[in-house]
């Protein structure tokens, strides 16, 4: 009980160290297709090799613009990410929730204006 912040992890989304506890476990479990699929792990239960990341939509698109999922998971091929961004979204936002979901697919946006 000396250390009541207990372990401290590595956002894979913007790599600020932040304690376990604030960060949200992400690990992969079922494949489709070779596409491992990533599941949030609110209760760090579950077993095998976990992402941390903020619950923060900024830090997940971080993330997967950079596929730090799939490298910190240690994953062969493509990861689908989708639960974790809608458990993300369902978590709101600090702000207020004035954040706009994408309405295309999230990924086809970046190239289009700048
Ligand atoms: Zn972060």
């Amino acid at each position: 009980m000396l250390t009541p912040a207990g372990p401290v992890r590595t956002c894979v989304g913007c790599r600020r160290r932040a304690p376990a506890s604030e960060l949200v476990r992400i690990v992969g479990t079922a494949h489709r297709d070779g596409v491992t699929v990533l599941v949030p792990d609110p209760t760090r239960t579950r077993p095998g090799r976990g992402a941390h990341l903020h619950p923060d939509p900024a830090c997940y698109t971080l993330a997967d613009r950079r596929h730090a999922f799939g490298r910190a998971l240690r994953l062969a091929g493509a990861a689908d990410a989708g639960e974790v961004r809608e458990y993300l979204a369902r978590l709101g936002t600090p702000d207020g929730g004035a954040v706009a979901p994408p309405d295309t697919q999230g990924r086809t946006t970046d190239m289009s204006t700048r």
